[in-house]
C-alpha cells in the first residue's frame, strides 16, 4: 500500500470515492457509522465502578474501616449489639456515594466545556462549505483550511496559498514550514512531506484545501491540572492534619492517664481524627470549582484552565480588540468615495463602479451556504453591498477565476487577489489606507487613469477622517493589470474608499462604566484607525479624551523601561500589530499588574499566551487562539470578560466562606473533645461525630459554593494576587467563630449538667453544636457584611439544606434513632433554652463582623 503522500490526488478521490465538491451528506453519515467519530481530542474515561471503588482508597475512610471493626470486635466480646459498627459502615458507604455522585457530576460539566470547546473546521461537502466540530470529520471529506486553524486529521494537499504549517507538535521543529501540492518520492521523512497536513498541528499563514486520508483516533489527551489555590489547600490541610494527629496523641495519652478504658479512648482517637481532620477541603474545592465553571458556561464563558477562575478576579486591566468584542462585528457599508465622489446615500448603483465591485467581489473570501455567509465580517459586509445594489457576486466571481492570492494579515493589513477578468490578468488590492496608499502611484477617475500628487493625496486622507470621526471603519482598495501569476503589491492605482458601520455592542456602555468604578482599566486595542477607534471609544466611555488614544508605532519609540511609564497614559490603541500588543502586555506586567488580554487571530496567540488571562473568540476567533487561551468567550462579547471577572471574585468568595465554615466546624469538635477529656467527660460520642462531619457540615458546605455575588462586589471585592488565602482577617474570623461556637456548646453542656443530668447535658450539646452549624452556615454567606438583612435567606439551596438538617436533626432527637446515636429526649424547656444560646452566638457572629473588619484592615 502507497502511503498517502505518494499518491495523486486522483488516486486519493478515486480510492477514497470522493471528489472536488466533497461528499455527499449521507455518505458522510455512512462513514461516521462505519469509522467513528474524529477523536483529535480525549479524556481518558474512567469506569464509574472504579470511581466507586476509589472513594474507599483514602486514609479516613480506612480509619473508619478500622473503627467499625474494633467496635465489632467489642460487641462480640461483651456480647451487644452490633450499632456501632453498622453505623459506621452505612455512614462510609454513604460518604462514598456522595463522594461518587459529586466527582461524577463535575466530571459531567468539564466534558460539557470541552465540548463547547471543540475545534471547528470548514468542510467542503456537495460543493458547499460549512463549519463543523472537527469530530465529524470523515474520510474523504474536503477540509478548507485558513490560517490560525486547526488541522483536524491527516490529510493531503490538493490547493494552496502560500501555505505555511506549525507542526511543532509533530517534529519539535518550532518554525513555521512550507507546504505545497508537489508530488513527493518514497522514503520522504515525516518532517519533509510537505505535501501533507498532519493532524493537531495548524496552519500559521495562508490557505489550502486538502483531503483526508486517515482519521485520528485520541490524538492528544487533556491533562488534569490543580489549581495554585487547590495545592495551598492541599498543603494547608495536610499541616493541619499533622497538627491534628499531634492533638490525638496528647488526648490519648490523657484519657490512658485518666484511666478511660483503651477501646473507649481508641474509639474516641479515631472518632475525632475523622471529625477534625479536613481531608475533605481540597474536595469540596474541586467542587466549587466545577460548579463554577459551568455557572460561567452558563453565562458565555468558558474556561479553559481552571486556575484562571483565581486570576480572573483579581485582573486590573482588560486588554480588548474592538472589533466584535466591544464592536457588534455586523459590519455595514455605509459610504463610498470613489470617482472623486463621496457616496452618502446607497440606495442606488453608482456609475462607473465596475472596478469597485470587481474588488468587493473578487478580493474576498466569503463564502455562503444555507445559513448565511461564512467569513470575516468586513467580507461579509462588502458581499452584502453588491447583492443589495442588485448585483450578482457569485457570478462575478464565476466569470473571474482566481489565480492567486496574499491573504489578509494584521501585520500587512493588506489583501490581495490575481484574478482572469475579461482576459487580462488583475491584481485587486483592499486594507487599510495607509497601506494601499504607500503602494500606489496613480489613480482612477471614471476609467481615467490620473497621476497621484501630494493634493490627491490629502485629498483622500481628508475623506478618510471625515468617514472616521463618524466611527466608520474604512478600508482603502486599487488594483493594477498584471503580465504574469504573480503578484506584487507595488505600482498600484488607487481605486477608491469604502466606510462601513459596526455598532457598539449592548451594554458594553454599562461593561465599561463598572469596570471602572472596580479600579479594572479597560483599554482597546484594535487594528483600525485611530478616528474610528477614538470615535468609538467615546461613544462608549473607555475616553473622555483624544490624548488617551495613541498609534501603534509610536510605543517603537518606547523602549521596554520607557514603555511601563507610557502605557499608563493611554486607553486606546490603534493601528496595532501583534507585536504591539506583546509590548503592552508586558508593559503592564512589569507594573505589577494582572493583565488579560483578548485576541483571534493567529498571530496574537503569543499576546494571549503571555497575559494572565488570555482570552480567545469562541465565534470570530481562530482555533490556535483559542488553543492558547484560558478562557473562550461563547459570544465574543466584552461584558462577557467583566461578568467573568465579577464570577472569579464570586467564586473565590464562596471558597473562603465554605473554608471558613468547615475549619470553624472541625476546629470547635476538637477543642470540645478535648476539653471534656481534660475534665473526663465523654461529650461527644464518635458516632456523633461522624454524624455532625457527614451530615451537619458536608451539606451546608455545597450549599455555600451556590451564593450570589455580594452587592458591589466589583467595588469593593478586589483582592491583590499576591495575598495569601488565609489573610489575619480570614484567621481572625475563623478564631472569633471557633471561640464563640465552643462557649456555646460548652455553656450548653453546662447547664444541661448542672440542672439535669449527664446524659441531657451530652444531648443539649449535641445539639447546641448542630443549631449553632445551621447558624453558622448562614453567617458564612458573607463574612464581611452582617447577613441580618433582607437577603439572609437569598440562597435557595442553603434553605432547602438546612430544611433538610432541620427534619434530620428531629429525627435523630425525637424518634427511636435517637437511641442508636445514644441522645437522650429533650423536653421544651430544654430545647428552647440551646436554641437560645445558639441565636446567641449567631448574634454574637454578626455583631462581631464588622469589629474584625476593623481590626484586621486586609482582606
Ligand atoms: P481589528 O480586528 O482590530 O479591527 P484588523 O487587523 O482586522 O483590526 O484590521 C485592521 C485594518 O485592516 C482595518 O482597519 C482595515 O483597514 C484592514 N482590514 C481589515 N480586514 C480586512 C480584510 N479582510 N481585507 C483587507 N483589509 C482589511
Ligand atoms: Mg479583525
Amino acid at each position: 500500500m502507497k502511503e498517502e503522500y505518494l499518491k495523486t490526488i486522483e488516486e486519493l478521490y478515486s480510492e477514497l470515492d470522493s471528489s472536488n465538491i466533497g461528499l455527499a451528506d449521507e455518505e458522510v453519515d455512512n462513514r461516521l457509522n462505519t469509522n467513528g467519530k474524529n477523536v483529535l481530542i480525549s479524556n481518558k474515561k474512567e469506569s464509574k465502578i472504579l470511581k466507586f471503588l476509589k472513594q474507599f482508597n483514602d486514609l479516613m475512610i480506612i480509619i473508619l474501616l478500622i473503627a467499625a471493626a474494633f467496635s465489632f470486635a467489642v460487641s462480640l466480646v461483651n456480647n451487644e449489639s452490633f450499632t456501632d459498627s453498622i453505623i459506621i459502615v452505612a455512614i462510609v458507604i454513604l460518604n462514598a456515594i456522595m463522594a461518587f455522585l459529586q466527582e461524577v457530576k463535575a466530571d459531567k460539566s468539564i466534558e460539557a466545556l470541552n465540548k463547547m470547546a471543540t475545534p471547528q473546521v470548514q468542510v467542503k461537502r456537495n460543493d458547499v462549505i460549512k463549519k463543523i466540530n472537527i469530530e465529524d470529520i470523515v474520510i474523504g471529506d474536503i477540509i478548507v483550511l485558513e490560517s490560525g486553524d486547526y488541522i483536524p486529521a491527516d490529510a493531503r494537499i490538493i490547493t494552496y496559498s502560500h501555505l505555511k504549517c506549525d507542526e511543532s507538535s509533530l517534529t519539535g521543529e518550532s518554525l513555521p514550514v512550507d507546504k505545497n501540492n508537489d508530488n513527493i518520492i518514497d522514503n520522504t521523512p515525516l518532517s519533509e512531506r510537505t505535501n501533507m497536513l498532519y493532524a493537531g498541528c495548524t496552519v500559521s499563514y495562508g490557505n489550502a484545501t486538502a483531503i483526508v486520508g486517515k482519521i485520528a483516533k485520541d490524538l492528544l489527551q487533556t491533562k488534569k491540572i490543580e489549581t495554585p489555590l487547590q495545592i495551598k489547600i492541599e498543603q494547608i490541610s495536610k499541616f493541619l492534619t499533622a497538627i491534628i494527629i499531634l492533638i490525638i496523641i496528647v488526648m490519648f495519652g490523657i484519657g490512658l492517664v485518666r484511666g478511660m478504658e483503651i477501646l473507649e479512648v481508641i474509639m474516641l482517637a479515631i472518632a475525632l481524627a475523622v471529625a477534625a481532620i479536613p481531608e475533605g477541603l481540597p474536595t469540596v474545592i474541586t467542587i466549587v470549582l466545577s460548579l463554577g465553571i459551568s455557572q460561567m458556561a452558563k453565562k458565555n464563558a468558558i474556561i479553559r484552565k481552571i486556575s484562571s477562575i483565581e486570576t480572573l478576579g483579581t485582573t486590573n486591566i482588560i486588554c480588548s480588540d474592538k472589533t466584535g468584542t466591544i464592536t457588534q462585528n455586523q459590519m455595514t457599508v455605509k459610504a463610498i468615495y470613489l470617482n472623486n465622489n463621496l457616496y452618502e446615500k446607497l440606495d442606488k448603483k453608482i456609475k462607473n463602479s465596475d472596478l469597485l465591485n470587481y474588488v468587493f467581489a473578487l478580493c474576498n473570501d466569503v463564502s455562503e451556504n444555507e445559513e448565511g455567509f461564512l467569513g470575516d465580517p468586513t467580507e461579509i459586509a462588502l458581499v452584502k453591498y453588491l447583492k443589495e445594489m442588485g448585483y450578482k457576486p457569485n457570478k462575478i466571481i464565476a466569470n473571474c477565476p482566481r489565480i492567486n492570492d496574499i491573504p489578509f494579515d494584521s501585520e500587512r493589513k493588506l489583501m490581495s487577489t490575481l484574478n482572469m477578468i475579461n482576459n487580462k490578468k488583475i491584481v485587486l488590492v483592499k486594507g487599510s489606507l495607509e497601506s494601499v496608499l504607500k503602494n500606489c502611484n496613480s489613480y482612477i477617475v471614471d476609467d481615467v487613469t490620473l497621476e497621484l500628487n501630494d493634493n490627491v493625496i490629502n485629498e483622500i486622507k481628508e475623506k478618510e477622517k471625515y468617514l472616521s470621526d463618524k466611527a466608520l471603519r474604512v478600508i482603502a482598495f486599487a488594483y493594477k493589470i498584471n503580465d504574469n501569476d504573480n503578484i506584487s503589491e507595488d505600482n498600484l492605482s488607487f481605486v477608491g474608499l469604502v466606510g462601513m458601520i459596526d455598532p457598539p455592542r449592548e451594554n458594553v456602555d454599562y461593561a465599561i462604566a463598572m469596570c471602572k468604578k472596580a479600579h479594572i482599566k479597560p483599554i482597546m486595542i484594535t487594528g483600525d484607525n485611530l478616528n474610528t477607534a477614538k470615535a468609538i471609544a467615546k461613544e462608549i466611555g473607555i475616553i473622555s479624551n483624544d490624548d488617551e488614544a495613541v498609534l501603534g508605532e509610536e510605543l517603537d519609540k518606547y523602549s521596554d523601561e520607557e514603555l511601563m511609564e507610557v502605557v499608563k497614559k493611554y486607553s486606546v490603541y490603534a493601528r496595532v500589530t501583534p507585536n504591539h500588543k506583546q509590548r503592552i502586555v508586558t508593559a503592564w506586567q512589569e507594573n505589577k499588574k494582572v493583565v488579560a488580554m483578548t485576541g483571534d487571530g493567529v498571530n496574537d496567540a503569543p499576546a494571549i499566551k503571555m497575559a494572565h488571562i488570555g482570552i480567545g473568540m469562541g465565534i470570530n476567533g481562530t482555533e490556535v487562539t483559542k488553543n492558547v487561551s484560558d478562557m473562550v468567550l461563547a459570544d465574543d462579547c466584552f461584558n462577557t470578560i467583566v461578568t467573568a471577572v465579577e464570577d472569579g471574585r464570586r467564586i473565590y468568595d464562596n471558597i473562603r466562606n465554605v473554608i471558613v465554615y468547615l475549619l470553624t466546624g472541625n476546629i470547635t469538635e476538637i477543642i470540645i473533645v478535648f476539653i471534656g477529656m481534660l475534665f473526663g467527660f465523654e461529650i461527644f460520642l464518635p458516632i456523633q461525630l461522624l454524624y455532625i462531619n457527614f451530615i451537619t457540615d458536608s451539606i451546608p458546605a455545597i450549599a455555600l459554593s451556590f451564593e450570589k455575588a455580594t452587592d458591589n462586589i466589583m467595588e469593593n471585592n478586589s483582592r491583590d494576587i499576591n495575598s495569601p488565602f488565609f489573610t489575619k482577617f480570614i484567621l481572625g474570623r475563623i478564631f472569633t467563630s471557633t471561640v464563640f461556637k465552643s462557649l456555646a456548646i460548652l455553656i450548653s453542656f453546662a447547664y444541661g449538667y448542672a440542672y439535669f443530668n449527664l446524659n441531657v447535658a451530652c444531648t443539649m450539646a449535641f445539639l447546641c453544636l448542630g443549631l449553632s452549624e445551621i447558624f453558622f452556615s448562614f453567617s458564612c454567606k458573607n463574612l464581611k457584611e452582617s447577613i441580618l438583612n433582607k437577603n439572609i435567606f437569598s440562597n435557595k439551596v442553603l434553605n432547602l439544606s438546612i430544611i433538610i438538617l432541620i427534619i434530620a436533626q428531629a429525627l435523630i432527637l425525637f424518634t427511636p434513632l435517637r437511641n442508636i446515636f445514644k441522645l437522650e429526649l429533650l423536653n421544651a424547656t430544654q430545647i428552647f433554652i440551646t436554641t437560645i444560646i445558639a441565636i446567641t452566638v449567631l448574634l454574637l457572629n454578626e455583631l462581631s463582623k464588622s469589629l474584625i473588619k476593623k481590626i484586621f484592615k486586609d482582606n
